[in-house]
Parts: C-alpha cells; sequence; structure tokens
C-alpha cells in the first residue's frame, strides 16, 4: 500500500519572476529530505504530490512538516475524476474522521480543471449528500465543522480531511548561506531556525574552550546542530579551538572589557571560515538588552570585524518567546542541560555598558589576536551532522546518508 501526501507550498506562490527557481529548490529539498525512503514526487502547479510505502509514512510526514517553503500536509485518496470514484473517496475519507469521533463536517470543492462536469457547488452538495446518507451520526456545520471535507479536481481528483501545518517560510537554500554561530544556550538554535525559514541554507561554529568548557559542552551544541538540521537540512559544524584567543585576552589588562572582546574575536573568526565556505551572511542568537554585552553599541564593535551582514533575527523578541519557539522546534530541552559555556567562565565582574568605539577598537587591535585567531581556524574540526543524524534525534530508524 502507498500513502500519498499532498503538499501546500507556502510563500513561494506568491513569487512572480523567480518562482520556477524557487520552486525548483523546494523540489530539491523534498527529494534530499526523503532521500532512503521509496518515494514519489509529482509537480503541479500549486501543489506537490509525495508517495511512500505505508511503512514509511509517518517517516515522511514529520519530514515535510519540518521541511520550510511547505505551508501544510495532508493525507490524500487519489482517484480518477469520476464523479462516483470521488464520492467513494469522500466516503472512505469520512469514515476516518468519524471513527476518530467526528460529529460534524463541510465540504469544500477546488475545481482547476473546468471541464469537470460539476461546478464546485454541486461537488460539494454531491458528496456531501453521500456522506451523510452513508453516515447518520453526522451533520453539516459550515461555520465551525469537526472536519472540512477537501476535494480539489485537478489533473487528477484528491479527497482530504485534515492538513497538518509545515513550517511555511522560503525553501533552504534559496537566499544562500548563512553561518551561524552556536552555542549551547536558548537563543542561537532559534535564531537558526528562524533564518533557515527566510530560505538560508546554514552552517554552523561553536567556540570551543577545552578544557575550561567540557567535551560534553561540545556534544551539547552537536545534538542542538542535529535538532536544528530537522528544520534546515543537514549542517556542517566547525568547532574551533579557542582557548588561546580567549587566554590571550584575559591577560589583557582590561578585565572589563573581556566579553566584548571575546565577542570581537569570534566575529573576526566567523569572518574567515564564512570566506572559506562562501556565506552571504553570519547569524546570531542577541537581542537587544538581554545581556550587558548585547547593547547596540557593544554589536556595533563586533560587527566591526566583518565584513559580511549579521542576521540577529532575535533582536526584538524577548526571552520568553524564544523560550516558546526553542520548545515548540525541539531545542528547548537540549539548551537547558547543564553544561557551562565559555563566555560564563571569562566573565568580568563588571561588564562595561557604554564602551567607547574608538577606544576600544584601539585596545582590540592592541591585544593583536589576528594569528591566534588565523591559527584557530586553521584548527578548526569540521563535523558533519548529517539529515539523517537529525531524524535520529527525533527516534526515526533511518539509514545512515550523506549531508
Ligand atoms: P545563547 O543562548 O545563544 O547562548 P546567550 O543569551 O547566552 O545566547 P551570549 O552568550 O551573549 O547570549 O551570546 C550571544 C550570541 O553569541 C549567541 O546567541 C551565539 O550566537 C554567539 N555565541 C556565544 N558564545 C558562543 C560560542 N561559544 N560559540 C559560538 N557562538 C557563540
Ligand atoms: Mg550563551
Amino acid at each position: 500500500m502507498r500513502t500519498f501526501f499532498l503538499i501546500k507550498p507556502g510563500e513561494i506562490e506568491l513569487k512572480r519572476g523567480n518562482k520556477r527557481e524557487f520552486t525548483q529548490r523546494l523540489k530539491d529539498q523534498i527529494h534530499r529530505r526523503l532521500r532512503g525512503l521509496h518515494f514519489e514526487l509529482e509537480e503541479y502547479p500549486g501543489r506537490f504530490f509525495v508517495s511512500v510505502d505505508e511503512q514509511d509514512s509517518e517517516t515522511a510526514l514529520f519530514i515535510l512538516q519540518h521541511c520550510p517553503g511547505i505551508n501544510g500536509v495532508a493525507r490524500a485518496i487519489k482517484t480518477d475524476k469520476g464523479v462516483d470514484s470521488i464520492v467513494q473517496a469522500a466516503i472512505e475519507c469520512a469514515a476516518a474522521e468519524v471513527a476518530a469521533g467526528a460529529h460534524s463536517f463541510k465540504v469544500e470543492t477546488r475545481r482547476s480543471d473546468k471541464s469537470f462536469p460539476l461546478d464546485s457547488y454541486g461537488m460539494a452538495v454531491v458528496a456531501g449528500d453521500a456522506v451523510l446518507k452513508h453516515f447518520p451520526s453526522l451533520r453539516v456545520d459550515v461555520h465551525t465543522p469537526d472536519f472540512v471535507l477537501m476535494v480539489e479536481i485537478r489533473e487528477r481528483a484528491y479527497v482530504y480531511s485534515a492538513t497538518a501545518p509545515g513550517p511555511r517560510g522560503l525553501p533552504v537554500g534559496c537566499q544562500g548561506k548563512g553561518l551561524l554561530l552556536l552555542s549551547g544556550g536558548i537563543d542561537s538554535p532559534v535564531a537558526g531556525y528562524m533564518m533557515a525559514k527566510r530560505g538560508l541554507a546554514l552552517e554552523g561554529v561553536y567556540f570551543h574552550t577545552y578544557p575550561y568548557t567540557s567535551a560534553e559542552a561540545q556534544q551539547k551544541v552537536e545534538r542542538l546542530a542535529a535538532r536544528l538540521a530537522v528544520w534546515s537540512g543537514g549542517v556542517y559544524l566547525w568547532i574551533v579551538p579557542f582557548t588561546e584567543v580567549q587566554m590571550a585576552i584575559a591577560r589583557g589588562p582590561r578585565e572589563e572589557a573581556n566579553t566584548l572582546m571575546l565577542r570581537m574575536a569570534m566575529m573576526q573568526a566567523a569572518e574567515l571560515i564564512g570566506q572559506v565556505i562562501n556565506a552571504q551572511a553570519i547569524v546570531t542568537g542577541e537581542s537587544l538588552g538581554q545581556v550587558a554585552s548585547q547593547t547596540a553599541e557593544n554589536m556595533r564593535l563586533s560587527q566591526s570585524r566583518t565584513s559580511l551582514p549579521v542576521f540577529r533575527p532575535l533582536i526584538g523578541i524577548d526571552k520568553e518567546e524564544t523560550i516558546a519557539i526553542a520548545r515548540r522546534i525541539g531545542t528547548y530541552e537540549i539548551s537547558i542541560l547543564p553544561y557551562e559555556d565559555c563566555c560564563v567562565l571569562f566573565s568580568p565582574k563588571h561588564p562595561i555598558l557604554k564602551p567607547k568605539h574608538e577606544e576600544l577598537l584601539q585596545y582590540y587591535t592592541s591585544l593583536d589576536l589576528d594569528n591566534l585567531i588565523s591559527k584557530a581556524v586553521e584548527h578548526a574540526e569540521k563535523k558533519t551532522v548529517r539529515f539523517s543524524d537529525a531524524l535520529r534525534e527525533y527516534g526515526f530508524e533511518v539509514p545512515e546518508r550523506g549531508l
């Protein structure tokens, strides 16, 4: 038996000139993510259809529901365009809803094949009557029905009821690539998710200060990357050994500027990696005023170390909202695991709140970090977090495969 999914693409439907390119991107993403399952993908104007073996249907639904660019996914029955076949499918679909406890419904018809003998209203009436006759316990409720029976008449006819929501947004990769500064905290995975949904493919970078931060801290970041990859697709994660850079900063005379200097150094390292991977942007989890180091002036200073735009999707979002998103996207429970992050260890007791721009730029230069930063980036370890690793994080048993 095959399960058949009807996929509703989102924002790409609003595109004009570059719609083809966006559509191709979404198709590629669906292909990559379903790789390893026995599936078929068909494309029609405004819809994609995926069929898979029934035993893979839960995995496929999970994958499609996490694929940016998709607004909704419905298990559908595909039939020929005979009215009787459509009615039969409507009854089958309603049977599942009645079994799940539904009492009321309405029918909605979409007819892109204008040669179909019934108009939308006519088809809805015929299907509705048949369903009512078959299930005397059901009644029609056009305002708040328990389920909506959808009939779409296109090249074939498709009948479905429940539509599971997708992430919306744009297909990953259609806006190029971003380098996400991924710490073990709550914010940066959320920032990565938000930008993946805007079409950025992601690579991650984690600045590791072993032995001041433990191997577990790194494993936590790897798990976060895997949770994120279920949305963004597989990612490369750069682990940059930053202990020497951090020590050099700590040896400097101005303890109160340590966090700021570290941020600037991270940005400089991110710029170097960004060049190697051809990134269009750097992404961080900063939010204005959340902590002492996240003031506008401090961001101006850290930003001065890169030529790339720095995307901070959480800039205007408060912590409660970020936590709500983190819970929803599955990163929260990993983020709150108790492993220290490097910045805590070196944090000044009284960080500077009102830095003097020129003076701090000079101080940064005086620390003479360029060689240490280049060396750290050269020694970075590039880990592959596969999409199959992501699925396993969520308990699906899938064979290992490429990115
Ligand atoms: P998060 O919850 O993402 O760790 P935070 O609220 O703890 O954020 P900071 O520690 O000030 O905030 O870090 C701000 C941003 O700098 C993070 O969101 C992340 O993008 C980046 N960052 C901080 N530490 C690291 C690190 N060790 N490796 C990579 N990026 C980091
Ligand atoms: Mg942090």
